[in-house]
């Protein structure tokens, strides 16, 4: 956490720019809700227990990806065993895609939707709930601050998010 406040600055602007940047990206995360939990019809419960959970919906979209646009999102894992199966599934039907804030909404989110294998995630948890599988585990969330970031600008223009 950024203790802004405890610093001296000699440049103001510059300095509450930085701060607003930190803010900003410290209370928001990304999501997707995958094709698997779309095409079962679970979109409404999933949003109904991220709303319930105090996270509030700052921009979104439903969308069907490109092969090469699920690549692209996914290109940390391109090395992995598992990254055609990825990009297959994340391709295979619409998802939600959307930007959701709430004080430490990074971890906060990951918490949420339990661990990624939804055999290992606790119960309550979106995983849990409504996921099948390793692979097929019905939502994703941003693992850092840096990556809300990266993700939501992949998906929405500026305009797209208030
Ligand atoms: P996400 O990034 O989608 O929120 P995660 O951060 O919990 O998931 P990652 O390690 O980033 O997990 O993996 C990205 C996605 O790749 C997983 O959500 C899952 O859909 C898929 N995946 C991960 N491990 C496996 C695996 N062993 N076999 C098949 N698919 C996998
Ligand atoms: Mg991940």
């Amino acid at each position: 956490m950024l203790k802004i406040h405890y610093l001296t600055c000699s440049k103001p602007l510059l300095c509450l720019t930085f701060a607003a940047k930190y803010t900003y990206m410290s209370n928001r995360t990304f999501t997707m809700i995958k094709p698997d939990a779309t095409s079962k019809g679970h979109t409404g419960a999933i949003l109904d227990q991220i709303l319930k959970a105090g996270f509030s919906i700052k921009a979104m979209k439903w969308i069907q990806l490109t092969e090469k646009q699920a690549g692209l999102f996914y290109d940390i894992h391109r090395e992995r065993p598992f990254f055609q199966e990825l990009v297959d599934f994340m391709s295979s039907g619409p998802i939600v895609a959307a930007v959701l804030e709430k004080e430490n909404a990074v971890a906060d989110f990951r918490t949420l939707i339990g661990a990624t294998n939804p055999a290992q995630a606790e119960e309550g948890t979106i995983r849990k709930r409504f996921a099948a599988s390793i692979g097929e585990n019905a939502v994703h969330g941003s693992d850092s601050d840096e990556n809300a970031l990266i993700e939501a600008d992949f998906f929405f223009s500026k305009l797209e998010r208030y």
